[in-house]
C-alpha cells in the first residue's frame, strides 16, 4: 500500500497528525481511537517523505510484542524491510545501549541481567553481609526500595534520608547491595535505565552522536513512563529532535511501578511550542461497549477529559454472568469461547483478561479439560519457570563462573549433598574477601577450610561446570542445551517429581532446545557471542518466546498485560470487590481511581463481544471468599448489560449445573430467600432427608442451616 492510500484511510485528525509540523507533538486520546496507528504512520510518513531515514528514527513502545508488531506494519505500509531502525522497549533500548557501550558504562563487557527473583536472592545475602537480621529488613522491602530510587532516578548518595534511621539503612543496603552487583558484573532491571541515562548524562561526546543520530523519538503509552524514563527522553531529545508522544491519561495503570502520568502535563510545560491533538473517533469497539467504558471513567476525578464516540453500530449487550464459584466461571467463559469458535472466530479472537495472574490457573484447567488451545502471556512466563531458570543457571555458570545466583542456584540441584553449612561457609568467604561464589569455593577448597566429604563433593561440581564449559565450546546453540540438561542431570531429576508436573517440566526443557534452534539474536547482538544473546533474551524477554506462539489458541493475561491491544471477544473475570478493585486499593482513593483506569482498559479491548463475570466463592492461595459483586459493574450502566444467571436459560448443557441428589430440591448454585438472612446462594449441600444440611452465603455472610428448619424459598 502506498503511503498515500494509507493516510487517505484516516481521518482528518489523524491525518493533521501524522503530517505536522511541529516539532513537538502530544497526541492525547482515548481508547481505540488510532493512536498507535497514528504513531505507525508517522514513522512511514516521515521515512517516505524523505524526513526521516530508518536508522534516525527511535520509537519506544511497551512491550516487544508490540514492537515487533510496529515494526513489521511499517515495512508493510513502505513495501519494504527496514534495516538499523530502532524500535523497542525502554529496557531493551537501554540494554542495547550499554552493551554497545560497556566501557563508558563502566560495565564488564557480559555484564548479566537479573531478574527480580535473582535480584532478591542477591539483597537476602547483602542484608546479611551487613549483619541485620532478615525479618526485620526483607529483602523484598529493599527491592522495593532500591527500584523506586532507581526509577526516580537516584543513587545511594542522592537519596534523602530524612534523619530516620529506617530509612539510612535502607541506603545501606542500596549501597551495598550496588557493590555486590558491581562485583559479579550483575545489572537488574532497572539499573539499566538508569544506567542508560547516566550513559548520556555523564558521556557528552557520546550523547552528541545520539542526539545526531535520532532527529525523530517517538514514544506510545506516553502517560506510564517514569520520571527516569522521561528525564531520559529529555536528554536525548534537547530542542533539536522532533518529539512525538501518544498517550491516554485514563489508561495509566502503572503508577505502582513508578509510571507517572503528570509527565503528560510536564510534556506540556517543557515543551510551550507543542501541538496539542486530540482524536475523539473509536473505531475499535461497538456503542455498547463505549458507552460502558465511558460510563465507568466518568466515576475518576481530575481526569485530562476527553470525548469518544464512534458511528459504528451498536452491537450486542454486555453478558454479566454470575457464577456461583470460579470453576463454574471458567466453565462458562471456556463454552462460550467454544460456541464463538464454532461460529467462525478464531480461538485467538477471544481472550481472557484478569486482575492476578494467580487466578489463570482455573482459566487453564478449564480450557485444558475442554482442549482448547491457550497461551498465558505474562505471568507464568516461559522463561521464568524453575526448570528453565535451573538450566539456564548452568549455562550461565558454565559461561561466567562469577553469576552468583547461578552458583547458588545449582550448587545443589539435583541434590549432590552439598548442604547448607556448606553454603553458608562458601557465601560468607565471597563476602569477607569480596570474590565471588565460584572463587569462594575454590579457596575453601585449596585451603582445606572444608570438611573432606564436603570438600569433594564441591570440587565435584566445579570440575562439572568445568566439564559442562568444555563440552559445549564451538556447539551450535540448540546443541549447548541440549549439552547443559544432559550434563546437568536435570531431567532425571524432574522425573522423579510426582504426577504430571515432573513430565511438564521435561517437556518444557526440550522446549528451551527448540527455543534455542530458533533463536536470532538482535541486530545490537550479533557482536556478543551467541549464547550470551541467549541468556540476555532469556532474561529480559520472559515469556515471549513461548511454545506454541503461531498456534491459533485462546490468549490468557493480566489487564496490564492487555494494555494496547484488542480482541474480537473479551472475557473479564472475577469481577469481585477484593479482588477487582484489589484489596490493597480499599483505603486509598488515589488507587482505587488506578483500578477503575484499568477496569477501563479491560473494557475497551473488546471490539465486538464483551463478558463481565463474577463468582460467588472463590478459591484463592488456598482459602475460601465470598465476595461481593465489584463496584465497578455497578457502574456500567444496567441497560447496557445481559444478565446471565446459573441454571439461568441463557445456559448451555456445558455450564448446567448437577441437581444435588439429597432429595431437598435445592442444588448447588440456586438462589435462595431466607426471612432473616435475605437472598443468598446454595454453596454446598450435606446429608440426606430430615438431615440434609445446607451451606447458603448470604448477603451477611455464610450460613450453614439445616434444610428442614431453615424455611428456604428457592427464587
Ligand atoms: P489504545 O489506547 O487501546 O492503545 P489506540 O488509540 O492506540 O488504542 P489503535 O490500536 O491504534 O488505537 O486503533 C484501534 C483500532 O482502530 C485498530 O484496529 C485500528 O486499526 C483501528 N483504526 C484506527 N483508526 C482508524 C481509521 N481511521 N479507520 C479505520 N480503522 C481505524
Ligand atoms: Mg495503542
Amino acid at each position: 500500500m502506498s503511503i498515500e492510500v494509507a493516510l487517505a484511510r484516516l481521518n482528518e485528525a489523524q491525518q493533521q497528525a501524522v503530517t505536522t509540523a511541529a516539532k513537538q507533538t502530544l497526541v492525547l486520546a482515548g481508547a481505540g481511537s488510532g493512536k498507535t496507528r497514528v504513531l505507525v504512520h508517522r514513522i512511514a510518513w516521515c521515512l517516505s517523505e524523505g524526513l526521516a531515514s530508518p536508522t534516525g528514527v527511535l520509537g519506544v513502545t511497551f512491550t516487544n510484542k508490540a514492537a515487533a508488531e510496529m515494526r513489521g506494519r511499517i515495512e508493510v505500509l513502505l513495501g519494504r524491510p527496514l534495516g538499523g531502525m530502532w524500535v523497542g522497549t525502554f529496557h531493551g533500548i537501554a540494554h542495547r545501549l550499554l552493551r554497545t557501550h560497556w566501557r563508558e558504562a563502566h560495565l564488564p563487557e557480559q555484564f548479566q541481567i537479573m531478574d527480580a527473583e535473582d535480584q532478591q536472592k542477591v539483597l537476602k545475602r547483602v542484608i546479611r553481609g551487613l549483619n541485620l537480621d532478615n525479618e526485620q529488613w526483607p529483602a523484598k522491602e529493599a527491592q522495593w526500595f532500591i527500584n523506586a530510587r532507581k526509577d526516580e532516578g537516584q543513587r545511594p548518595d542522592q537519596v534523602d534520608d530524612g534523619a530516620d534511621p529506617a530509612i539510612r539503612t535502607m541506603i545501606d543496603i542500596y549501597r551495598a547491595y550496588e557493590e555486590a552487583c558491581a562485583r559479579a558484573g550483575l545489572v537488574d532491571f532497572g539499573e539499566l535505565l538508569l544506567r542508560g541515562y547516566e550513559l548520556w548524562r555523564d558521556n557528552d561526546d557520546l550523547l552528541r552522536r545520539y542526539r545526531e543520530r535520532f532527529f525523530h523519538v517517538l514514544v506510545d503509552e506516553f502517560q506510564d513512563t517514569n520520571a527516569l524514563q522521561y528525564k531520559w527522553l529529555k536528554l536525548l531529545v534537547a530542542d533539536q529532535a522532533n518529539f512525538f508522544v501518544v498517550g491516554d491519561d485514563d489508561q495509566s495503570i502503572y503508577s505502582w511501578r513508578g509510571a507517572q502520568v503528570e509527565n503528560m502535563q510536564r510534556f506540556r510545560r517543557d515543551y510551550p511550542q507543542h501541538e496539542l491533538i486530540k482524536l475523539e473517533q473509536n473505531y475499535r469497539s461497538t456503542a455498547t461497549i463505549l458507552d460502558a467504558a465511558n460510563a465507568l471513567i466518568a466515576n475518576n476525578t481530575g481526569r485530562l477529559g476527553k470525548k469518544l464516540w464512534t458511528d459504528g453500530e451498536r452491537g450486542e449487550a454486555i453478558r454479566l454472568y454470575t457464577a456461583y464459584n470460579d470453576v463454574e466461571e471458567a466453565r462458562y467463559c471456556v463454552d462460550r469461547i467454544r460456541r464463538f469458535h464454532a461460529e467462525g472466530d478464531r480461538y485467538a479472537d477471544s481472550a481472557v483478561l484478569y486482575r492476578t495472574s494467580a487466578q489463570s490457573r482455573v482459566m487453564e484447567d478449564a480450557l485444558r479439560q475442554a482442549d482448547v488451545p491457550y497461551r498465558v502471556h505474562g505471568g507464568f512466563k516461559f522463561y521464568e519457570r524453575a526448570e528453565i531458570k535451573d538450566a539456564l543457571a548452568y549455562l550461565r555458570l558454565a559461561m561466567f563462573r562469577d553469576a552468583d545466583p547461578a552458583f547458588e542456584r545449582v550448587i545443589n540441584l539435583p541434590v549432590r549433598g552439598i548442604g547448607n553449612r556448606t553454603v553458608d561457609e562458601i557465601r560468607l568467604v565471597a563476602r569477607r574477601e569480596k570474590i565471588s561464589l565460584w572463587a569462594a569455593a575454590y579457596r575453601l577448597i585449596e585451603h582445606h577450610e572444608l570438611a573432606a566429604r564436603a570438600a569433594n563433593m564441591v570440587l565435584a561440581f566445579l570440575h562439572l561446570i568445568d566439564t559442562l564449559a568444555a563440552r559445549i565450546a564451538g556447539l551450535a546453540l540448540d546443541g549447548v542445551l541440549e549439552t547443559v540438561i544432559e550434563t546437568s542431570d536435570l531431567v532425571a531429576h524432574y522425573r522423579k517429581e510426582k504426577g504430571d508436573r515432573g513430565l511438564d517440566r521435561i517437556d518444557n526443557l526440550n522446549e528451551l532446545v527448540a527455543a534455542a534452534r530458533d533463536f536470532e539474536p538482535d541486530e545490537n547482538e550479533t557482536e556478543l557471542p551467541l549464547v550470551a544473546a541467549f541468556l540476555s533474551h532469556a532474561a529480559l524477554e520472559a515469556g515471549e518466546g513461548q511454545a506454541g506462539e503461531f498456534e491459533d489458541c485462546v490468549p490468557l493475561m493480566t489487564l496490564h498485560a492487555a494494555k494496547g491491544l484488542e480482541f474480537t471477544n473479551v472475557f473479564m473475570v472475577g469481577l469481585e470487590e477484593g479482588l477487582f478493585p484489589h484489596q490493597r486499593s480499599s483505603t486509598d482513593p488515589g488507587q482505587l481511581e488506578e483500578e477503575r483506569r484499568l477496569c477501563y482498559v479491560g473494557l475497551t479491548r473488546a471490539r465486538r463481544r464483551l463478558t463481565l463475570s463474577h463468582a460467588e466463592s472463590r478459591r484463592l492461595h488456598g482459602a475460601d471468599f465470598y465476595p461481593q459483586a465489584s463496584r465497578f459493574l455497578r457502574e456500567v450502566p444496567r441497560q447496557l448489560l445481559e444478565e446471565v444467571r446459573v441454571g439461568g436459560a441463557a445456559l448451555s448443557g456445558g455450564a448446567r449445573l448437577i441437581e444435588e441428589t439429597s432429595g431437598s430440591g435445592l442444588f448447588l448454585g440456586q438462589r435462595v430467600m431466607h426471612r432473616t438472612f435475605g437472598e443468598g446462594i446454595v454453596l454446598h449441600l450435606e446429608g440426606r432427608g430430615a438431615h440434609t444440611r445446607v451451606q447458603v452465603n448470604f448477603e451477611g455472610g455464610v450460613k450453614w442451616l439445616v434444610v428442614a428448619y431453615a424455611g428456604l424459598a428457592a427464587l
